[in-house]
């Protein structure tokens, strides 16, 4: 059988960077556990328009659908700031998450022990925090029509439509359902079901999909109180599904539960493909970081972990997954810290590269 397939899209600003810490930890699975990817590279963003004048050539777009995971840098930078619309590098992210139809974005919140008091909250509140917003990415009220600004009487309206069709609310809630299974078999759907006719459906068709997972324990909550209990007591989650606009505020919040933008990975999964596997794309949340790009400072770690859940999601290898976690955790405990993880008692950071060796000693420590 073949190895599964990887297409790597570096991007711009620190993407390459931290990109090449990633190169390290593919290298090593190969080369110690026996998981071999085949692994091509191309260019997104601003460092295909050099290439291309296109944020994303077709050819790079054909191979994306082509492979098993595609695995994302970050794009952007003040170069191309001026850049016409259609040809910004954020263009081409969007057009793969459009093409791809990635309608189930993936957020964990979790928080490595080492680094509890870089939240803003209280270190009981966050300690071993590890919860999972699934968001739904490619409808509602970002895309329903009739949208825009118009004319009415002597002034003007803006306009917005919330809109979901049982299937698209079908398939996302399957998406958080399945990954319920794999992990503490709670979801919890957020919506405001008070207020709103969509709210009343998604409710309805969540519970219907629901009838397929018996083992899993189905909740629901207002998506308003649902930003309150975040902040309250967020280890009473395991898995929370929401529409794209509740998700989109959400999923910030959840995140800087966990301190720095640096430590968080995503995930944006599709329908299945002829093998099984689901369309995926992997990014760090973070951006290119302009300000640090070129200087060795950049924290490979939200990319490394966005690389972990291709592990667990893409490819089915959630033992290999938490051993690259339990790595990070292991590396961070021993106190190495790239420039972002500083606190206040100050030391030596490490480069990005000295954080991607320092992992894989750990990796290697925990054969
Ligand atoms: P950003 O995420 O790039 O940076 C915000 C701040 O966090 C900066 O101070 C940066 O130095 C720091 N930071 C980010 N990632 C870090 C890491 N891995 N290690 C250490 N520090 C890190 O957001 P921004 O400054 O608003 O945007 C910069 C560019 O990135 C813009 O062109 C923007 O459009 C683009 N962007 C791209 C994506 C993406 O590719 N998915 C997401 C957000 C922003």
């Amino acid at each position: 059988m073949s190895n599964p397939s990887l297409l790597i899209l570096p991007g711009d600003g620190i993407g390459p960077e931290v990109m090449a810490e990633v190169r390290k930890i593919i290298d090593w699975f190969g080369a110690k556990r026996g998981l071999a990817f085949d692994v091509s590279e191309d260019l997104v963003g601003g460092a295909a328009y050099d290439a291309h004048g296109t944020p994303l050539h077709d050819d790079t777009m054909a191979r994306a659908l082509a492979v098993d995971a595609v695995l994302l840098g970050a794009v952007g930078g003040p170069k191309y700031d001026n850049l016409d619309f259609s040809v910004k590098p954020e263009r081409g992210l969007l057009r793969l998450r459009k093409e791809m139809d990635l309608f189930s974005n993936l957020r964990p919140a979790q928080c490595f022990d080492a680094l509890a008091d870089f939240s803003s909250l209280k270190k009981d509140v966050v300690a071993g925090l590890d919860i999972m917003i699934v968001r739904e990415l490619t409808s509602g009220v970002y895309f329903g029509e009739p949208r825009g600004i118009f004319e009415e009487g002597n002034e003007r309206v803006g306009v917005n439509t919330q809109r979901y069709t049982e299937s698209e609310i079908a398939r996302v809630a399957k998406s958080a359902f399945e990954l319920a299974m794999r992990r503490g078999k709670k979801l919890c759907s957020m919506e405001k079901a008070n207020v709103m006719e969509s709210g009343i459906l998604w409710r309805e068709v969540v519970i219907e999909v629901g009838k397929d997972y018996p083992e899993v324990e189905l909740s629901h909550m207002y998506a308003d109180n649902g930003a309150m209990q975040l902040v309250r007591w967020p280890k009473q989650f395991d898995v929370i599904v929401t529409d794209n606009l509740f998700g989109d505020l959400l999923s910030d919040c959840a995140a800087m539960l966990t301190g720095s933008l640096g430590m968080l990975p995503s995930a944006s999964l599709g329908a299945p493909m002829a093998n099984g596997r689901p369309k995926a794309l992997y990014e760090p949340v973070h951006g290119s970081a302009p300000d640090i790009a070129g200087q060795a400072k950049a924290n490979p770690i939200a990319c490394i972990l966005s690389f972990a859940m291709a592990l667990r999601y893409s490819f089915d290898q959630g033992a290999e997954a938490a051993r690259l976690e339990a790595a990070i955790q292991q590396v961070l405990a021993d106190g190495v810290r790239t420039a972002d993880l500083m606190g206040p008692e100050g030391g030596v950071p490490v480069t990005t590269s000295g954080m991607g060796d320092a992992i894989v000693k750990a990796l290697d420590a925990s054969l």
